[in-house]
């Protein structure tokens, strides 16, 4: 397959002007970043690396972490995970009170803020230290000792995070956290603010194309079973209130964050990852969704 010549050939048809959406605004961090990026990195299992335009950019990856720090409870702690936290797609935005309210404090997935919320409880509650620790797993995962936090958008959120201590605090009073609310936000928004290109974002997103096991190293991470798992989380969860339109369009599993990031993997082919900062009304990126679009319309594989 000519990966490089499609990706040439997605880069060129895709044209900025046609995309409207707006960057993120209610972190004011993300809210300075250029609307205008746009870049891709595809990473197969025969170790071909293809890109174009700003994949060696930074951007903050956001909800895209979810995927890791669940990836890290559920090896910490197995199947309990399901007691907390459901496996339905929500239909609702990615931060919103409502079905929580009349679902007693259970988030509906582990990838919208309320899920990740109790991911994060999780984590809090068995790492020593936790943001220590869960980016060492990162680290470890990518095999890049530069991956780091950004502190200026973490603490950003933490100023402006009014909703996701709503969402926090909803959940303590059904008993379903553990620990001091403030702890878990600290965590919950330092995780959120990892830093990461396009090729970085698909380098760590390869174990999952790979049935849990790193590309470079071989090292398994994560259980060929818990990965089908997350897989199928990402598949039907993946996109907040539009992961239906994404599998329609894409039919590969992802997620997206509102740093206008968007991984996917193809499993046994390879990670993808696609940052265009300005987001659709769903809050995803619009450009990267297109990008996705073409590039399984024109390789012509999904996993569908
Ligand atoms: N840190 C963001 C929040 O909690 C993540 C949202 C996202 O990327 O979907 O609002």
């Amino acid at each position: 397959m000519n990966y490089q010549g499609i990706l040439n050939e997605i880069e060129k048809e895709i044209d900025l002007k046609n995309f409207d959406g707006k960057v993120a605004s209610y972190i004011p961090e993300l809210a300075k970043v250029n609307g205008e990026k746009f870049g891709m990195h595809l990473y197969t299992l025969k170790n071909g690396h293809y890109s174009f335009g700003d994949s060696n950019e930074k951007f903050s990856i956001q909800s895209i972490s979810k995927v890791l720090s669940l990836a890290l409870a559920f090896d910490l702690v197995g199947n309990e995970l399901w007691d907390r936290i459901d496996v339905e797609p929500s239909g609702d935005p990615f931060n919103s009170l409502a079905q929580l309210e009349y679902e007693n404090g259970i988030p509906r997935n582990p990838l919208i803020n309320s899920g990740a919320l109790v991911i994060s409880d999780i984590l809090v509650t068995h790492l020593k230290n936790p943001k220590k620790d869960f980016l060492a797993f990162v680290r470890q995962i990518t095999n890049n000792p530069t991956i780091n936090y950004d502190d200026a958008v973490a603490k950003s959120e933490k100023k402006w995070g009014f909703r996701n201590a709503a969402l926090i605090n909803l959940m303590k009073s059904f008993g379903n956290i553990e620990n001091k609310t403030k702890k878990v936000l600290d965590f919950y928004f330092y995780q959120c603010s990892l830093s990461m290109t396009c090729k970085e974002l698909a380098e760590t997103f390869m174990i999952f194309a790979n049935r849990g096991a790193t590309l470079e190293t071989g090292e398994r991470i994560i259980t060929p079973s818990r990965t089908k798992r997350i897989n199928a989380i990402m598949q039907t969860c993946g996109f907040y209130d539009e992961a239906g339109e994404f599998t329609f369009r894409v039919g590969l599993p992802g997620k997206s964050g509102v740093g206008g990031g968007i991984v996917a993997i193809h499993p046994n082919e390879y990670s993808v990852a696609v940052w265009g900062p300005k987001l659709n009304p769903k809050g995803n990126s619009a450009i990267g969704m297109t990008a996705l679009e073409l590039l399984t319309t024109k390789t012509g594989y999904s996993i569908f």
